[in-house]
């Protein structure tokens, strides 16, 4: 019996807390979710229009335990049943990420099984793996509120950065441009609400970067036409239309923009990996259905194929945290009990 057939019906507990979503799940290696439960601290931050990282670390501190044991009674298993217990090491919010490590390195603890502490971009990274049949090598659009990269995705721990934001991550635009609009928080599914009753095509924002050589981002110029456009719009208040406009104009630049990126990325990703053909999307922002239209025709056009994990999945949870402690307890890298929690954690930095 080879190293695989021994750990064949792996079971890994996950615990995702980085930033306002408490959350925990149970998966198995064969890609089963035996239970997933994300509890969103919205209301908690909404007042203030968005995270407050204090107000979260008590959050996470207050219902933790009692989301795993949710997820435990669920899947019918006790700690000992595991063999593994995989939380968010980091990057995020370091008072949410010493809560969920600190829970999970007691848990492995008690139950004498392997910690393992997972990178909150790998988990991004790896989820199409637990969604969909995808192998090495593959290209990953990662979009989320503190992230804009593209990456060429190597192997687990292997990671190599095709291009990121220069200024702000793509969700933070949507976040700052609803707050200026008054739409709410979060932003990005209340512009896209608003975007459905918009033209597209009313204003002309720049698509900053496009045209350009490499796989860079920028977002802040394109932010600035929105605050110039809601300026110009009279009265005090924008117009339900201007409102709806300005989204779906916003939204329409930023996707376009995205996909200009992502083709420069797909021909050096070609170059790099011939074996390669598949473009993966992750992230909050991936849930966006005209950017996810975007991405799908360019992948049409280049013959590569795209993935998109469902919405649930996409956002942050504790299913994508077990199953990059599959991916990891699989080649046996587990962590040891002195892990310091890690408020910055490039992927690149895997490698090592
Ligand atoms: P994450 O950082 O992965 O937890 O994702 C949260 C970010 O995704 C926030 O900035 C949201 O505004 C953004 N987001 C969520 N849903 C959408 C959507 N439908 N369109 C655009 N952005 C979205
Ligand atoms: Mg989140």
């Amino acid at each position: 019996m080879d190293d695989w057939d021994r750990v064949a019906a792996m079971i890994v507990l996950g615990i995702e807390t980085s930033c306002d979503e408490t959350a925990a799940a149970i998966v198995r290696d064969d890609r089963e979710i035996l239970a997933n439960v994300v509890y969103s601290q919205l209301d908690e931050h909404r007042a203030f229009g968005g995270v407050v990282p204090e107000i979260a670390a008590r959050a996470h501190l207050d219902i933790l335990d009692g989301v795993v044991r949710e997820v435990l009674a669920q899947a019918e298993l006790a700690p000992t049943d595991l063999h593994g217990i995989a939380a968010t090491g980091g990057p995020g919010l370091i008072g949410g990420v010493i809560v969920g490590t600190m829970t999970a390195k007691a848990l492995a603890a008690a139950a004498e099984i392997p910690y393992i502490a997972v990178n909150h971009l790998e988990a991004h990274a790896l989820t199409a793996r637990l969604t969909d049949d995808v192998a090495f090598p593959y290209l990953l659009l990662l979009v989320s509120g503190g992230h804009c990269q593209l990456l060429s995705v190597e192997g687990v721990g292997h990671y190599t950065m095709l291009g990121a934001t220069v200024d702000d991550a793509v969700g933070e635009a949507f976040d700052k441009c609803a707050k200026m609009m008054g739409l709410g928080f979060p932003g990005g599914p209340a512009i896209e609400a608003a975007a459905t009753k918009g033209d597209a095509r009313r204003f002309d924002f720049p698509r900053p970067m496009k045209g350009r050589l490499g796989c860079d981002f920028s977002f802040s110029g394109l932010k600035t036409a929105i605050r110039q456009a809601i300026l110009k719009s009279d009265g005090e208040s924008l117009s339900d239309t201007d409102a709806a406009d300005i989204a779906a104009s916003f939204q329409g630049a930023v996707a376009e923009t995205i996909a200009d990126r992502c083709a420069n990325a797909i021909q050096q990703f070609s170059e790099d990996h011939p074996d390669g053909n598949t473009l993966v999307v992750a992230g909050g922002v991936a849930a966006n259905t005209v950017l996810r239209e975007k991405l799908a025709s360019l992948c049409a056009l280049t013959g590569f194929r795209f993935i998109a994990p469902p919405h649930a999945l996409c956002t942050d949870n504790g299913a994508m945290i077990a199953w990059a402690g599959i991916e990891r307890l699989r080649i046996g890298l587990t962590d040891d009990m002195d892990f310091a929690p890690r408020p910055r954690w490039p992927l690149e930095e895997l490698r090592a």
